[in-house]
């Protein structure tokens, strides 16, 4: 009798694990490639340098007599948050407002390689810095305490803009334009960082765009890698955000152009 307790326990034992893991099948996995890349490449901060090298160059040739800006969005900008989306790859745990705004009032976030020194160099060349992000507002306090533990010039409740009411960063520019201020350089990962109307566009309508403006970027708009996550992600398929976990990484798998052998 005991001996058939202990198959049947073994057997059990042996076939749990199998069940439990189509239960909670960890779909961030698709996230390790990009934060690998991120914490670990000596090739991501030499883009991050590349950037803030080029937004350089475009200041020095700057000639404006006015009220200058410039516009430095947060996010895999300024702050490197890969330890969150690599909580997320440990956990298993999907993305959240809850946990984002945890880690966010942690205030852990390390610099972008480059950026504190941009920041510095942009404030002594006279042009007034901003950092416009979609943080929760309720985050302000904690983005601020993160950013001046790091140096960062202007990191105050009249420069650090979050979201309020909308994503659209399109009302926060024109409230540092009402001031007076010719903004005259943004860096961002995200495209709607340049121009918000690219917000709600699929992919494919983005990449054309970008064909159209080649002009601005490493100029007028800096653009900082970001591999991780992205606007790009639901712009794959059209009402991607309601798809299941499971549905969401079939997309992106289907999304992909794979060649034929
Ligand atoms: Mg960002």
């Amino acid at each position: 009798m005991r001996k058939r307790y202990a198959v049947l326990s073994l057997l059990v034992l042996s076939v749990l694990p199998v069940i439990m893991g189509c239960a909670s099948a960890n779909y961030n996995r698709d996230l390790l490639m990009g934060i690998v890349w991120q914490q670990e490449s000596g090739e991501y901060p030499a883009l991050c340098y590349q950037a803030f090298n080029s937004g350089k160059e475009f200041v020095r040739t700057l000639s404006t007599a006015g009220k200058t800006a410039a516009v430095l969005d947060i996010d895999e900008t300024v702050l490197d948050n890969s330890k969150y989306a690599a909580w997320m790859v440990r956990s298993g745990k999907p993305w959240s407002a809850a946990a984002w705004e945890q880690w966010c009032n942690d205030a852990s976030a390390p610099a972008i390689p480059g950026a504190l020194d941009f920041a510095n160099f942009l404030t002594a060349a006279g042009i007034e810095v901003y950092y416009v992000s979609n943080r929760p507002a309720s985050t302000t306090g904690s983005t601020i305490n993160n950013l001046q533990a790091l140096g960062f010039p202007k990191a105050d409740r009249d420069h650090v803009m979050l979201q309020e009411d909308t994503s659209d960063k399109a009302p926060r520019l024109g409230k540092i334009r009402s001031q007076g201020y010719e903004i005259v350089l943004l860096a961002g990962d995200s495209l709607e960082d340049f121009e918000s109307f690219t917000r709600s566009w699929p992919n494919a309508e983005r990449r054309t765009w970008v064909d159209s403006q080649v002009e601005k970027f490493g100029v007028y708009w800096l653009v900082l890698p970001n591999s991780v996550y992205g606007t790009f992600e639901a712009a794959i398929k059209s009402g991607y955000r309601g798809l299941s976990l499971k549905e969401q990484a079939q997309a992106r798998l289907d999304a992909i152009e794979a060649w034929e052998p």
